[in-house]
């Protein structure tokens, strides 16, 4: 077996986390027999080792996809809804385990992977129910000559890659939709943490998915795996959730093959307060918008701008709030706030908050990176932030808020649009009709209005401009994973 600590080992037994790759229905090591270690982002210890797949498991695991593409798109709607209804259940069932796995390989806190198994198991359950409700229409053409009838059909071979700050949840909100529509996959989840997708697809087989139609490759070299997956003529869609950065080299691969492509890029959410909000309601929002996850989420909240009749009470109400939350190991149920990632996130987000206080920013909590072990940066609120200061361009990806005081709100209109991310923006007002008028000016996929939470299983998620392309979640998210077929005749 592979290494474990003391506090996952019981857990992976009764999960029954798999540390090897699945292809084809059978968990198998990888052919160069590497294996990639996972670490502990709150010790920095070895939780586990998984196999390290190279392009040759690459191949494999297409050949599984694509010899089971047929039997899988020929199944019944209610034959696939009935598997996914039966891995919601299973989910559920282990959701205390899964959210261990995650806090011990993400870092997040316990009641944050608490909701995240919640949220990643109901896309199961909504696509359980989309994939009997999928209806094609009938039309006349206008010239008279001919009935236009058209329905759909499976998108087929489908790769999927996803990130490591929802493990479970990022991967659960591709397969859904996928399996639903009726394509087989190959999964490759982040090399951070790639136990809980390991632990998902297990489940996934115990509820009956067959062989080859969830193949799940885990490695240490992205680019030459998830380059040969699309390389491929046998596959036919890219589903890809992570940064800009990462998702347009891929896009510049996929364009080989005319691949479909749903891209869930970075984000650089603005949290607008008004001077008619309610302080107190836009505080709630403000900490589930920001702290969700330790601030890593592509919707996090990024910048914060707020009127400056509520300025001083914001502010003041977020740094108590902030300043009170425990810094410690995901694990621990006192703990508030969950290690960053990795050291490289930490000096990271370090170096934009140095940058802001260089440029003239206040910290009214936290500002600095502790001595380690583990990778840990205190919830930190900024004032006074500058236009020009980096992190309000870019994504911070940590505990940090900074905040902008503003007084005309054409002015911070400008503000919340010039950026080339268009993923979510949260808006807090006391006037409906006028928060309203203005979200529809947000350049982006989502807005919160007097909520600081976007995502929902029945919601389609996603960005305009760099934040990506397509939709999950929702209606919108199964018909990524379908072609649209047309028939003319007529009769
Ligand atoms: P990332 O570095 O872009 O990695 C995402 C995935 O791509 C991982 O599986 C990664 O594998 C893989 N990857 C990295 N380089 C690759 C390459 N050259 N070729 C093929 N695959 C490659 O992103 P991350 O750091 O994991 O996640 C954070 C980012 O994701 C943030 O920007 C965040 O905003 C974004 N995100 C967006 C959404 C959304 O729905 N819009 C949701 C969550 C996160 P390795 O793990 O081996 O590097
Ligand atoms: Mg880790």
């Amino acid at each position: 077996m592979t290494v474990l600590d003391h506090a996952l080992a019981p857990l992976v037994d009764t999960l029954a986390v798999p540390t090897d790759l699945l292809v084809g229905g059978s968990w198998r090591p990888a052919t160069g027999a590497r294996r990639l270690e996972v670490a502990d982002p709150a010790t920095g210890t070895v939780l586990a080792s998984v196999a390290d797949a190279d392009v040759e498991d690459a191949r494999h695991a297409l050949d599984a996809a694509a010899a089971a593409a047929p039997g899988w798109a020929a199944t019944s709607p209610r034959e696939r809804s009935e598997v996914l209804l039966r891995l919601f259940e299973a989910v559920r069932e282990h959701s205390e385990e899964l959210a261990l796995l995650i806090c011990r390989e993400n870092g997040k806190a316990l009641g944050d992977a608490r909701g995240e198994v919640a949220y990643a198991a109901e896309f199961f359950r909504w696509y359980a129910e989309e994939a009997v409700r999928l209806r094609g229409h009938l039309g006349h053409a206008p010239s008279g000559a001919n009935r236009i009838l058209v329905g759909y059909q499976p998108v087929g071979v489908s790769v999927l890659v996803t990130p490591w700050n929802f493990p479970a949840a990022m991967a659960t909100r591709k397969l859904a939709p996928a399996l639903a529509a009726g394509c087989t996959v190959v999964l490759k989840p982040a090399a951070e943490t790639p136990l809980t997708a390991l632990a998902v697809a297990a489940l996934a087989e115990e509820a009956g998915v067959p062989p080859g139609v969830v193949n799940v490759l885990t490695t240490s070299q992205p680019g030459p795996v998830v380059g040969a997956l699309l390389a491929d003529r046998r596959t036919r869609m890219l589903s890809f959730t992570g940064s800009t950065e990462v998702g347009r080299v891929l896009l510049r691969a996929a364009a080989d093959n005319v691949l479909k492509c749903g891209m869930e890029l970075g984000g650089n959410a603005p949290f607008v307060v008004l001077d008619d909000a309610d302080v107190t309601d836009a505080l709630d929002g403000a900490m589930v918008a920001k702290m969700r996850n330790g601030g890593q989420a592509c919707t996090a909240a990024n910048r914060f701008y707020v009127h400056t009749d509520v300025h001083d009470e914001f502010v003041a109400g977020l740094a108590t709030r902030m300043g009170a939350l425990r810094v410690g190991p995901g694990a621990d149920p006192s703990t508030g706030c969950g290690p960053l990632i990795n050291a490289a996130a930490v000096a990271k987000v370090d170096g934009l908050v140095q940058d802001a206080l260089r440029r003239g920013a206040r910290a009214l909590v936290g500002g600095s990176a502790p001595d380690g072990p583990g990778s840990f940066y205190p919830p930190t609120v900024l004032v006074d932030v500058p236009h020009d200061a980096a992190l309000l361009r870019e994504e911070v990806f940590g505990p940090v808020a900074p905040v902008v005081r503003f007084d005309d709100v054409e002015d911070v209109l400008t503000h919340v649009n010039d950026t080339e991310h268009g993923l979510v923006g949260y808006l807090y007002t006391g006037d409906l009709a006028r928060g309203l008028r203005l979200a529809e000016r947000f350049e982006s996929g989502m807005v919160g209005l007097n909520r600081g939470l976007v995502s929902d299983p029945a919601a389609p998620f996603g960005g305009t401009k760099q934040s990506g392309l397509g939709r999950e979640g929702g209606t919108e998210g199964l018909l990524e994973f379908l072609e649209t077929q047309y028939v003319a005749t007529s009769w």
